[in-house]
């Protein structure tokens, strides 16, 4: 069993420390894992260099494509364990990419992890349209479930799973984040939460940006929404930090 992660440079992980950016635990110290793969392409992904790779035609903003063996790494699930835990970590955010692709892979990660620092917390970022295998619900405390709107350029059928948003919207761990673009997405996201009932203090709004200055912009005008839907704001604090680089 092995674990395929996104790299920084040819050869070199995506692990890192850094403040958690968006959603319930922002502001948190924590050690990401960036896992390589996704089972979707938004037009406007940040991270395309971990499904975009040559031949791949499907649109995007940037309209890049990555070398895959470049920017794709498979190691031993023991060995992303080793790095982690060489960061000190309290906090563990595993991310992509579609980390539940690798879900069964995970499971045998998190054990890993949880054994060796007691009292960890590891969160997962998903887009809610992969099912996560029952072993690694268990073990993880916090899904981050951000369903991808029209706006992603995704065929719906894809993005919008209605059995597994169900299921998302039912499980406690779970908490929403929706990447809204422009007012006219709010429509839609107002339509999932009456749909899958999502509990308004579990869902997130955040600005679609990868600079400050659109977010800023975005941020005006969907902070005004989340004020009239009773919905909560989240920002990206890793972009106002860092930019949009690799690593961070
Ligand atoms: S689901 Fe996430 S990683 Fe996949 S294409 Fe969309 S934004 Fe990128």
């Amino acid at each position: 069993m092995s674990l395929t992660l996104a790299t920084t440079v040819p050869g070199e992980p995506e692990i890192f420390a850094s403040l958690q950016g968006e959603g319930p635990s922002a502001g948190r110290p924590c050690v990401f894992v960036r896992l390589s793969r996704c089972n979707l392409a938004c037009r406007w992904c940040d991270t395309a260099y971990t499904w975009r790779f040559i031949g791949d035609i499907r649109p995007h903003r940037d309209d890049l494509t990555f070398e895959r063996s470049e920017n794709q790494i498979t190691i031993d699930p023991r060995e992303v364990a080793m790095r982690v835990l060489a960061m000190r970590p309290s906090r563990v955010v595993i991310t992509g990419g579609e980390p539940l692709l690798q879900g069964a892979e995970l499971a045998k990660l998190i054990p890993l992890l949880k054994e060796a620092v007691p009292g960890l917390q590891v969160e997962i970022e998903t887009n809610g349209s992969v099912p996560p295998p029952h072993a690694l619900t268990m073990l993880v405390d916090q899904f981050n479930i951000s369903p991808k709107l029209s706006h992603s350029g995704n065929d719906p059928n894809l993005a919008l799973v209605p059995e597994l948003l169900r299921d998302w919207a039912a499980n406690q761990k779970a908490w929403f984040k929706f990447v809204v673009a422009s007012p006219a997405d709010i429509a839609e996201v107002s339509e999932l939460q009456a749909l899958y009932r999502i509990q308004p203090e579990r869902l997130f709004v955040m600005p679609e940006g990868t600079e400050s200055g659109p977010l800023r912009t975005r941020s005006k005008w969907l902070a005004q929404e989340a004020i009239t839907h009773n919905w909560r704001f989240s920002d990206r604090l890793h972009i106002h930090l860092y930019g949009d680089t690799r690593g961070t």
